[in-house]
């Protein structure tokens, strides 16, 4: 099961990088640095924003300019740390699996559908409705159905859902992802050190570089949702557009 939902920050089994920890190594066998201060700075920029988040009364607007700003935030470590990961372009076999979102991010993906003019726009609303019809399909197969906007029932179909081989709407034929600068959390936090074919559906896991920075991100994108958004649910990416809701 490879449901992409919490990172399990707590596995004493896989590497997560503390503060003071100076160095990791990947599977071509080298040593991935990591500058002096990032982590730090990463998390004080963290704490900083917390406070922002919940001095300012809700709004959507504000809602998602703090996730923009958390994202820039991971992105920052992400980046210094990208050349020591097996992670490339066009390496696409995490786009495969289930990624669950937050109502805020799941915002800023129907901004970006909106603003994106046909034949694009038409092509993902068709894929979202293929991959919704095949997750009700498979959620209606249990009993009773699984609820595809809790937790457990997204555990229930994950394992089903990952079978079928079904791309994320938005990964192109290039294998690139479409909506990069908008793309969710997880997505921006999953780095991987062993080798790619490890992601591959069946095989693995992987495993993936951790950090408290990511992990102080991931509860904070959780806020910003229940507090800006007023929602505290997760929800695969393309289950929080079913029924075409704001992307004709
Ligand atoms: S997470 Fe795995 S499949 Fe995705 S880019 Fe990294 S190595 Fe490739
Ligand atoms: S949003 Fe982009 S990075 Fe995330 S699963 Fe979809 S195609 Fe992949």
């Amino acid at each position: 099961m490879s449901l992409n939902y919490v990172p399990d920050f707590s596995d004493p089994s896989l590497p997560t990088l503390e503060i003071g920890h100076p160095a990791i190594m990947n599977v071509r066998g080298e040593e991935v640095v990591i500058p002096e201060g990032l982590l730090e700075g990463g998390l004080r920029d963290l704490d900083a924003l917390e406070g922002a988040l919940l001095s300012e009364p809700p709004s959507r607007q504000t809602g998602l300019g703090l996730l923009r700003r958390i994202f820039s935030i991971v992105d920052r470590v992400g980046d210094r740390v990208a050349s020591g990961m097996s992670c490339r372009s066009g390496c696409a076999a995490c786009c495969r699996v289930m990624v669950a979102t937050t109502r805020g991010e799941s915002e800023l993906l129907r901004d970006r559908i909106q603003k994106t003019p046909p034949p694009q726009r038409s092509g993902w609303n068709e894929a979202i409705r293929e991959r919704n019809g095949l997750l009700e399909e498979i959620s209606r197969r249990s009993d009773p159905p699984s609820d595809l906007t809790r937790l457990e029932g997204l555990i229930d179909t994950c394992e089903s859902y990952e079978r079928e081989n079904r791309p994320c709407p938005f990964l192109g034929p290039d294998r690139m992802c479409q909506v990069y600068e908008d793309r969710p959390l997880l997505c921006r936090i999953c780095w991987v050190l062993t080798d790619p074919k490890d992601c591959e559906p069946g095989e693995g896991p992987p495993v993936k570089f951790r950090t408290a920075v990511f992990q102080r991100a991931h509860e904070l994108v959780g806020k910003i949702s229940r507090h800006h958004f007023q929602d505290g649910r997760v929800s695969p990416i393309p289950y929080w557009f079913r029924d075409g809701n704001g992307i004709g």
